[in-house]
């Protein structure tokens, strides 16, 4: 049996069609989900999550909003999409995540997740990546620490050292070639989100 959307309240959408009608790229299928725990199943990420892919559905049928935006698991996707190929609905079980850490973030949910600072890992991994086009370890891992763990820097400065002398991690970022072309896609798609 498939998941109930809910009742709707006059005038109101449940969390499910929220959910759905935020998620880009057409009908997500979300209210097709059996239940099947397939995705969970499929999941590399799965220990860490506080709930499988199967049970965040679950919850977002039942309008469990605060639990479902608290939950770390959209924080842990790593956007393998070995779920989705899995799934027999075809839910599209990664935008889906996508969708959820864009409201975590919106609604502020997130700061109470225990991912709470993965929101602020990647806008530092994106801003490396619009000026120079690709990721710079050194400096997302040195601003990451600094802000969030000072302490641990001391602990991870042994391994950057090895991996700097074995030439693993550059000392300093270096911009590819025609970066110009990708930071015009960069700010087509932020039109297209309307983030501009
Ligand atoms: S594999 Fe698909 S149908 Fe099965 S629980 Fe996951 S999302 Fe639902
Ligand atoms: S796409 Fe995300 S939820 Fe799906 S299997 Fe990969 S990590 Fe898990």
């Amino acid at each position: 049996m498939a998941l109930d959307p809910g009742i709707v309240p006059e005038g109101r959408r449940t969390f499910m069609q929220e959910v759905i009608a935020a998620t880009p790229g057409g009908d997500p299928h979300l209210e097709l989900c059996l239940q099947c725990g397939t995705c969970g199943g499929s999941c590399p990420s799965g220990p860490d999550m506080d709930h499988t892919p199967r049970q965040l559905f679950a919850m977002i049928a039942a309008g469990m909003r605060e639990d479902v935006l608290k939950s770390n698991t959209p924080w842990f996707c790593v956007s393998c999409y070995y779920c989705v190929v899995r799934c027999p609905q075809e839910i599209h079980i990664t935008d889906i995540m996508y969708t959820l850490k864009r409201m975590a973030i919106e609604e502020g949910y997130y700061r109470e997740s225990s991912a709470a600072e993965a929101p602020d890992f990647s806008e530092t991994f994106i801003d490396f990546v619009e000026h120079y086009g690709r990721s710079f370890e050194l400096g997302l891992a040195t601003r990451y620490h600094l802000k969030h763990h000072p302490l641990g820097m001391l602990k991870m400065a042994g391994m950057g050292l090895n991996m700097l002398i074995k030439g693993r991690m550059d000392l300093k970022p270096t911009r590819i070639e025609h970066l110009d072309q990708l930071q015009a896609i960069l700010q087509k798609a932020k039109e297209l989100e309307g983030k501009d």
